[in-house]
């Protein structure tokens, strides 16, 4: 039997964070992975998405400048595009990671893990050796998330395109299909197209990016119209066939017609990964998403031995939402540990996560970008917010006028007018990404918006966006126009 402090189930980013956190608050640790160190996020999400984005993206924007334009002569080279994505992803070969867990002085243990009642996991090894691995304190589950597929007829005999195929491919399939219209679907639909691919987007709903504010989703359709790509809104794909799994895919749409692709690609939401991971020995159900506390402690569980962090507890499924609950969770195991009832923070640290509830940052990459953090209206306004919508328009900044020939773009503050702070901010437009940590600073420091005067701009930046915003939020204040929600 092998004995630890902390046993974490799932090297994807939380996992390792956790793992280097707890070793560092001087705990034994031992890391059990079924695949790759990494995660997700390393081999088949973050990293090989965003570098199959990025190429593409400098181009685009090079082609709005009126002087960089003319020096573009070719086209984009997909082969060494997908090869810059392979090196991103590492090649698929996780040693790096491994290395560097080992490095904080944590055990890493390949095989899958499940749990055997209370602070205990067993690992099946890849050679079939089953290993009784103890914690003493705690374990956290860091078993991430999976693509769920819709139950579709003749859906799982297609073998559509989930995020893996549509992160690792290394061929351009002429005709692409994407299904859905959320962040994943929005980044690959992006990225085909622009390598070579003749992409048509099947979203069910009315817009794109529905977590987002509304103008987000109008402006990213727009553009990926601009690229080429055929962006269907209210379809419903009905059912599958593909009777030659090398051939062609038929999708039946709901309203009678058809669309024939070389592949198609779902991107329909996430599914948690505790299906197998013996949930049922502690009397949880297998195949839930896990929740939590704001220590990312499994509510429903007795004792406090048992942690759910990253997508599989279902607060925000994002890799530096899921890193930032590591920290958290990291310090809460830790002054447990150490005997803590009251946890200390100035000792251990935060230990109270509330940005993946109230903060939460997220950036939708291509041209345009889309970029937000906390409260859109409509959910400040569900929170019983009073809330004002302070808008304008990107394109009318000096710095983004620099940026790109016909900058186009929007940016949204949200104020709750009790307290005269940000609540939330969404902007969109080339470039903004980098924008969004000054708001995330604004929302979770509550800055006084009358404070945010003193932060100034350097001319001529995008950042400028901000006296712009102040400057509407002051002119509406002084006209007294109430304009809760979004007005
Ligand atoms: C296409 C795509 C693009 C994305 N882009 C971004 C982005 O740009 N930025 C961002 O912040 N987020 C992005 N995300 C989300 C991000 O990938 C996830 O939030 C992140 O990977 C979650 O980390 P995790 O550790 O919780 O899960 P995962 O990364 O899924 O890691 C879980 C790990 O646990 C292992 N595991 C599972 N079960 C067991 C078991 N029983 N025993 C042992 N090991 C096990 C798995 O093999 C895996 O390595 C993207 C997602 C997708 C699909």
């Amino acid at each position: 039997m092998d004995l630890y402090d902390v046993i974490v189930l799932g090297a994807g980013p939380p996992g390792e964070n956790l793992a280097e956190r707890v070793r560092a608050a001087g705990l034994s640790v031992a890391v059990v992975e079924s695949e790759l160190a990494g995660g997700e996020c390393s081999y088949w999400a973050c990293m090989p998405s965003k570098a199959l984005l990025r190429p593409p993206t400098a181009l685009a924007e090079a082609r709005r400048l009126a002087g960089a334009r003319e020096a573009l002569t070719g086209d984009l080279d997909a082969a060494a595009v997908l090869g810059r994505r392979d090196a991103f992803a590492a090649h698929w070969d996780d040693s790096g990671q491994v290395d560097w867990i080992r490095s904080t002085g944590a055990e890493f243990v390949r095989g899958h893990g499940r749990i055997d009642g209370p602070c205990r996991v067993i690992v099946e090894t890849p050679a079939g050796v089953q290993r009784l691995l103890t914690a003493r304190h705690a374990v956290a589950v860091c078993t991430g998330s999976t693509a769920a597929l819709p139950d579709l007829p003749g859906l799982p005999e297609a073998l559509p395109w989930t995020n893996r195929e549509g992160t690792g491919a290394r061929e351009v399939p002429g005709r692409l299909a994407v299904v859905g219209g959320g962040p994943v679907a929005v980044e690959l639909a992006y990225a085909w197209q622009a390598l070579g691919a003749d992409v048509t987007m099947l979203v069910r709903g009315g817009r794109l990016l529905e977590r987002m504010e509304p103008f987000a989703g109008e402006h990213v359709a727009e553009g990926l119209r601009e690229a080429g790509v055929d962006v269907r809104f209210g379809v419903s794909v009905g059912g599958v066939r593909r009777p030659d799994p090398e051939g062609e895919i038929t999708l039946e749409l709901d309203d009678g017609g058809q669309l024939v692709a070389n592949q198609a690609l779902f991107a329909t939401g996430r599914r948690p990964r505790t299906d197998d991971i013996g949930l049922e020995t502690v009397g949880l159900e297998p195949g839930a998403w896990l929740p939590v506390d704001d220590t990312l402690r499994v509510t429903g569980v007795s004792g406090d031995w048992l942690y759910a962090v990253g997508d599989v507890n279902h607060r925000a499924l994002l890799t530096h939402q899921g890193k930032y609950q590591a920290r958290i969770a990291g310090a809460a195991i830790a002054a447990r540990a150490h005997g803590g009832t009251e946890l200390d923070t100035a000792r251990w640290g935060a230990h109270q996560a509330t940005a993946d509830r109230d903060a939460v940052t997220q950036v939708v990459f291509g041209v345009p970008e889309a970029a937000a953090v906390g409260l859109t209206v409509a959910e400040a306004e569900e929170r019983g917010l009073r809330v004002r919508a302070v808008d304008f328009d990107l394109g009318r900044v000096s710095g983004a006028v620099l940026f790109a020939d016909d900058y186009r773009g929007h940016a949204r503050m949200v104020v709750d007018r009790e307290r005269g702070v940000l609540v939330g901010a969404t902007f969109v437009g080339p470039g903004v990404s980098e924008l969004l940590h000054s708001a995330s600073v604004a929302v979770v420091g509550e800055v006084p918006v009358e404070r945010l005067w003193h932060a100034v701009p350097a001319y001529p930046t995008i950042s400028e966006i901000w006296l712009r915003l102040l400057e509407t939020w002051r002119d509406g204040e002084d006209g007294g126009g109430e304009s809760g929600g979004a007005g």
